[in-house]
């Protein structure tokens, strides 16, 4: 594995970027980052992973200050994986050239957009720059964040001529969905993640059964959920698979949910 940190090398590296896939990560590799590189790995000749945690995403410098990183660990990891290149740029470099600046609709600014304020202009941002230097036709990207990877489709794939291969979420043996953020949850936090979890998989799947009979409105379930487990719903809503717009169930949908749990935000769909 070649590990690259400047631009210029990385160019130099990679001539050809026909056959690499691109998989944009912020560190602290787990089964969720692995999947979508073995997805890159089974399509593509060379899989490229970037490093990079990306401050202007965070709406908080502490948040940003305590997103858990270990390069070291997951230089092992990566390069147990075969991966080709790893790309940890520095923040100086990839933000010394301007660039576009995104800005969301009124209709854009719903589920983490409405509550994240800044979030998804800094994700388009920062992908905006790594597509520009890593002109990858390949991007893998994960299922977990579902908004992110909608508006990267709808923002930046048609600009790039990316394809965009959205892949499944991984989740651990109960239920919790794999994520560098589970490193700050302690084991109260993360049994509650797992049973909050289990019970959103069962809501969706009942709500596919009947979904006729069910309440669109789940506002007394969210006040019910906050309770039994001490937790703060940002949102839980059943939207659109395709345009995320509120579902009235006649087509494909999925349950969003966003909470925070001591402190920590976690997001996930079902
Ligand atoms: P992150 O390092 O959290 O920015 O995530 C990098 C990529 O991995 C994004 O495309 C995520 O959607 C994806 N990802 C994160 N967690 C999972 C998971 N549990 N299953 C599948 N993909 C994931």
């Amino acid at each position: 594995m070649k590990i690259i940190t400047s631009i210029f090398n990385l160019n130099k590296e990679i001539k050809n970027y026909k056959n690499v896939g691109f998989v944009p990560t912020m560190g602290g590799i787990h089964k969720g980052h692995i999947s979508l590189i073995k997805a890159s790995q089974k399509k593509k000749n060379k899989t490229i992973v970037s490093i990079f945690v990306n401050p202007t995403q965070f709406n908080k410098t502490s948040d940003f200050k305590k997103y858990p990183r270990d390069i070291k660990k997951d230089i092992i990891s990566l390069k147990k994986l075969n991966v080709n290149y790893l790309f940890i740029p520095k923040i100086k470099d990839i933000y010394k050239f301007n660039s576009r600046k995104f800005v969301l609709r009124k209709k854009d600014k719903i589920l983490c957009a409405k509550f994240r304020k800044g979030h998804f202009e800094g994700v388009l941002d920062v992908m905006n720059r790594l597509m520009s230097i890593i002109k990858s036709k390949d991007l893998f990207m994960g299922e977990k964040d579902y908004q992110q990877l909608h508006l990267i489709k709808k923002f930046l794939s048609k600009k790039f001529g990316v394809r965009i291969n959205a892949c499944p979420t991984i989740r651990t043996a109960n239920k919790i969905a794999l994520s560098t953020r589970n490193k700050l949850l302690n084991k109260k936090s993360l049994e509650k993640a797992s049973k909050i979890a289990k019970l959103l998989i069962k809501m969706k799947k009942m709500s596919k059964l009947h979904s006729s009979k069910l309440k669109l409105d789940l506002s007394d379930y969210k006040i019910e959920l906050e309770n039994k487990f001490n937790i703060k719903i940002d949102y839980l809503e059943f939207r659109d698979e395709k345009n995320l717009k509120l579902n009235n169930r006649k087509n494909k949908f999925r349950l969003f949910v966003a909470y925070n749990i001591n402190g920590i935000r976690l997001i996930d769909n079902f």
